[in-house]
């Protein structure tokens, strides 16, 4: 058996499994929010936790940590929670 990859929420420092976590990506200069592994690059990941998505966009730590983006990924984020509680 292979361990599971240990995350940790940019927001609230909780470790855990990577399924638990919402990940932001920047790979090739654009910056998107996937569940996709195969997609290599700086990640920063978020509890599926009303209140660290909602920090997250109050902070604005997303485009803090990754200046290319641009405010359209919280919108993006907040559609990836949405669809994680389906
Ligand atoms: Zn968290």
């Amino acid at each position: 058996m292979k361990d599971a990859p240990i995350r940790m929420c940019a927001v609230c420092r909780k470790h855990g499994e990577q399924d638990n976590f919402i990940r932001v990506v920047r790979s090739q200069g654009k910056v998107l929010v996937t569940g996709l592994r195969k997609i290599s690059g700086r990640s920063l990941y978020l509890c599926k936790d009303q209140a660290c998505i909602d920090k997250a966009i109050k902070s604005r730590l997303i485009t803090r940590t990754f200046p290319e983006a641009d405010d359209s990924i919280y919108e993006e984020i907040k559609a990836a929670y949405a669809n994680s509680q389906n």
